[in-house]
């Protein structure tokens, strides 16, 4: 084990998204390549928006892609409790000591007030944030402010120096004196901020390495100088983490990708059958890669090469074909009784096989996996591939029939089914002998025109897994009573 404590802080609001997840990862991979601690933490201090669905979906996520954590929900750990809603972290103690300090004063400005010197200030090209009016506040003023029924909030006082970092990834950062106005700890009712509770719960975890998105830098000035008031206070003994800002992960039209991008939903591709190794995969190569050209690699892999110069600051693009693309890549990697038991749930979920399938079906299952693992991008393409062979009632489809069903397709449907009733054998081989020589061979029909209407009236699609074999799979009887209907139809 090594010193270092990395974190994944999420707030349990909505769902889980690509982004986050991967945060999560990358604090994983640090942790897992250091021999440090991963820990997980929830921030759950905002009652109206926190959920109980969502800390279970982070919860499952996060066990899904198989990034354990150290400490955390679930497993504990020394610094406990990790649900910042259970820590009963004495909040407004921190508050008091830093307004004591001369670190935090009351302001009383109402909302109106701030929004008036806004605009003024913009008027007068003059910067938009809060400009100080309740530093000096006397004694005086502040029991007049309350005697008008004015509930301050608390605000922390910036120091008048500039705030230089080394970025883990992108370098030295430089804020400004007076770049960043005095923020809100914690609201007029008591209610703590994030700016307050991140920064001291990451201290009392011993926080080392604060690895989080690009959208989180300028809160890094905030919290530095806060860390320093804490040391001051003698309520912190430091050091202060280092800090790292992941690269913004942006979508279509290089727009950054929002909560609210459908492909930016972890649960989505989970539905649709991409595999956690893909995601993981693909999810690490927003922002790093572990050199020369590769591009497939697992999480162990990625953890053991993994270092924070390789992380890329410029901003990543969501490929979603790229990620498909891997996820297809995962696929034809696993060994076929993998892949077969990954499957099943999805031929379920699609009523292709039932809940507690029958062995024939489950014969059948495996059977055909063989035949589709290659074209497979999603698990969840298979019911659409292997559903005929499932079921008595195939569904043609129309726009394929449209596509396939020439002027010749009559002919070449009754010819098949003459070659194919006359047939003692029925393997796969047996059965492209029949076609070939009675369609190929006899008719001079090219591939195309001879084995599509076939593949239609079998499979009810014009693109399907190897024809023969379906056909074998399927038995002799259901697959010359579908040429048959096809036909008369
Ligand atoms: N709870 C914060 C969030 O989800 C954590 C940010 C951080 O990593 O500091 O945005
Ligand atoms: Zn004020």
């Amino acid at each position: 084990m090594s010193d270092v404590r990395v974190r994944f802080c999420p707030s349990p609001t909505g769902n889980p998204h690509v982004g986050l997840i991967r945060t999560a990862l990358f604090n994983w991979a640090f942790a897992r390549h250091t021999h440090g601690t991963f820990v997980f933490r929830i921030e759950d201090t905002d009652a109206s928006r926190d959920s109980e669905e969502s800390y279970q979906a982070l919860i499952d996520s996060l066990q899904w892609l198989g990034l354990d954590w150290d400490e955390g929900p679930e497993v504990g750990g020394p610094f406990g409790p990790y649900r910042q809603s259970e820590r009963g972290t004495d909040y407004d103690a921190m508050v008091d000591a830093l307004v004591a300090g001369g670190y935090a004063y009351e302001c009383f400005c109402s909302t109106e007030e701030l929004d008036a010197r806004r605009q003024q200030a913009m008027a007068e090209k003059r910067a938009p944030g809060y400009d100080g009016h309740c530093r000096d506040v006397s004694d005086e003023a502040r029991s007049a402010y309350r005697a008008e029924g004015r509930a301050p909030v608390v605000r922390f006082r910036m120091p008048d120096r500039d705030c230089t970092w080394n970025d883990l990834i992108r370098g030295e950062i430089t804020f400004a004196a007076g770049q960043i106005p005095d923020f809100v700890l914690q609201r007029a009712n008591g209610e703590p901020l994030y700016t307050l509770v991140n920064p001291t719960d990451d201290a009392a975890m011993r926080i080392t390495h604060v690895l989080r998105g690009e959208d989180l830098l300028s809160s890094t000035p905030r919290q530095i100088a806060l860390y320093e008031a804490m040391i001051d206070l003698g309520v912190f003994d430091g050091p202060v983490p280092q800090f790292g800002h992941l690269p913004y992960v942006m979508g279509e039209g290089n727009k950054k990708l929002s909560k609210r991008d459908p492909e930016s939903s972890l649960q989505m591709y989970r539905d649709q059958g991409y595999l956690p190794e893909a995601l993981t995969n693909y999810l690490a190569l927003l922002g790093w890669s572990p050199g020369g050209d590769v591009e497939f690699f697992s999480k162990e892999q990625m953890a053991q090469s993994f270092s924070l110069e390789r992380v890329n600051p410029n901003p990543a693009r969501f490929d979603v074909k790229k990620c498909t693309a891997i996820n297809g890549d995962w696929i034809r990697h696993l060994a076929i009784d993998d892949l077969v038991e990954r499957l099943v749930p999805y031929l379920q979920r699609d009523g292709v096989i039932g809940s507690t399938p029958s062995a024939q079906d489950m014969d059948l299952v495996r059977a055909v996996v063989p035949l589709i693992s290659e074209r497979l991008e999603t698990l969840g393409q298979a019911s659409a591939m292997v559903g005929f062979l499932f079921t008595d009632e195939i569904a043609i489809d129309a726009g394929d029939a449209e596509k396939i069903m020439g002027d010749q397709a009559g002919d070449v449907l009754q010819a098949a089914e003459a070659a194919l009733a006359g047939l003692d054998e029925w393997t796969t081989e047996a059965i492209e002998g029949a076609l070939r020589s009675a369609l190929i061979d006899e008719r001079g029909l090219k591939p195309k025109v001879a084995f599509g209407p076939v593949r239609l009236a079998i499979t009810g699609r014009r693109v399907s897994p190897p024809l023969f074999e379906s056909m074998e799979l399927l038995g002799a009887d259901r697959s010359l009573d579908r040429i048959r209907s096809l036909h008369a139809s």
